[in-house]
């Protein structure tokens, strides 16, 4: 039978460390605990490392908070391995698992926050390597129907930052696991400026995915604030897209601006580059602010309530789309 907490403290359970508690809570680490859950009327949610959530209030209902753990190699052929990877694992330590196996696909995606089972719903991404890339298919169960669904890699309707997770199946669906296809032989991606360079200075001519992850560690420990000692959800807001022709105008008027094309007629600004130059790098007020190495992550200096943040991150929406016309979309999913 299983035993619920309530009025549980969720501080240390979200990267924004805000305060906030949950009415109900369960810890869940089998998955024989699944069918007694769905039969509790409460309405769910699911936290894994609480790295892409801003509670701006105590959480209503039951919480449950993801611990399945394990990995299974599924087969391999002579180019891939299959890996079925319980949802609850740890996405950084995973990565890791990858590296001392030998395999490649996920070394891009080194020291992201969160779990595994979190990683297909916004389709992480990070240095020119999504999620999507590696992902074979994912493992849910259906609470109102008390079965567990799969979706091979083509149901999952991934995009940028998106999934079927994401819009569709929102809180009905509690991920279980996730299967990867992993490359014997990898092909190693370091298209992004950052990676090149460390690389270069490191004399690393032919990288492999340990030299990749590696690369990508160092540079994300220096850009990024760390939540354990500041509070924060990684980027807040998406990186825009716009038409060729609004960015050509753009930067007609502007005399220049970075845009990367994403297709025959569209470009990927980055969004950090847009709320620096609407002067909001560095920005604190009381202890809510915009981090001043990375524009991108708003931070938690303290006490900042989850509501400062959230009007925070409305007032830099707007300032950016009256000087650019341009709408920031937020990433970070508020609770
Ligand atoms: P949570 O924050 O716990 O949950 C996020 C959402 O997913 C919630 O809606 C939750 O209900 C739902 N959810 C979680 N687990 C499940 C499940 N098993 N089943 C159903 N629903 C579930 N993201 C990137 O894409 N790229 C990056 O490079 C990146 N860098 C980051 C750097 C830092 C410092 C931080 C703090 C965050 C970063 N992120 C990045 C964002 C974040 O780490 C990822 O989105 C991560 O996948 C979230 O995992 P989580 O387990 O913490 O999810
Ligand atoms: P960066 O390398 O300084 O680049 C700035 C932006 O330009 C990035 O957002 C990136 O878009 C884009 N970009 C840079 N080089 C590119 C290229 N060669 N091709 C296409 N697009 C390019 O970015 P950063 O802030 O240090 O982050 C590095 C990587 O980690 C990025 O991929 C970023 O998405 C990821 N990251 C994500 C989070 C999160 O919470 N989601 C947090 C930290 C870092 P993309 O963002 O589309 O890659």
């Amino acid at each position: 039978m299983i035993v619920l907490e309530h009025q549980v403290p969720l501080e240390s359970l979200n990267t924004f460390h805000i305060p906030a508690q949950a009415a109900h809570f369960f810890s869940l680490q089998d998955l024989s605990q699944l069918p007694e859950l769905s039969r509790i009327p409460e309405k769910k949610r699911v936290l894994g490392g609480g790295s892409n959530i801003l509670l701006t209030g105590d959480v209503e209902g039951l919480l449950i908070h993801n611990q399945l753990k394990g990995i299974r190699r599924l087969g391999e052929d002579d180019d891939f391995v299959w890996l079925e990877v319980a949802a609850g694992e740890q996405w950084h330590g995973f990565v890791v698992q990858t590296i001392e196996w030998g395999l490649g696909g996920v070394e891009n995606l080194a020291l992201i926050p969160g779990s595994v089972g979190a990683a297909p719903i916004q389709n992480i991404g990070a240095y020119g390597v999504e999620v999507k890339d590696v992902i074979h298919s994912v493992t849910a169960w259906h609470w109102d129907a008390g079965t567990y669904l799969t979706f091979a890699n083509a149901d999952c309707a991934f995009d940028y930052r998106e999934s079927v997770f994401k819009r569709t199946w929102k809180d009905q669906l509690l991920i279980t696991s996730v299967t990867f296809r992993l490359a014997k032989r990898p092909e190693v991606k370091t298209s992004y400026g950052d990676i090149q360079q460390y690389l270069r200075q490191c004399g690393v001519d032919q990288p492999d995915p340990r030299a990749v992850a590696e690369a990508v560690i160092h540079i994300r420990r220096q850009k990024l604030p760390d939540p354990a000692n500041i509070g924060n959800a990684g980027s807040f807001f998406k990186n825009p897209t716009i038409s060729l022709d609004a960015f050509e105008a753009l930067k007609k008027e502007l005399g220049s601006m970075p845009g990367y094309n994403i297709g025959p007629n569209m470009v990927k600004i980055p969004a950090a580059w847009l709320i620096e130059q609407s002067g909001w790098k560095g920005y604190r007020k009381g202890d809510a602010g915009v981090h001043d190495r990375q524009a991108l992550v708003l931070v938690n200096y303290g006490q900042a309530t989850g509501w400062e943040l959230a009007t925070l991150a409305a007032r830099i929406e707007q300032s950016v789309q009256e000087r650019y016309n341009i709408a920031l979309e937020r990433e970070v999913n508020i609770w």
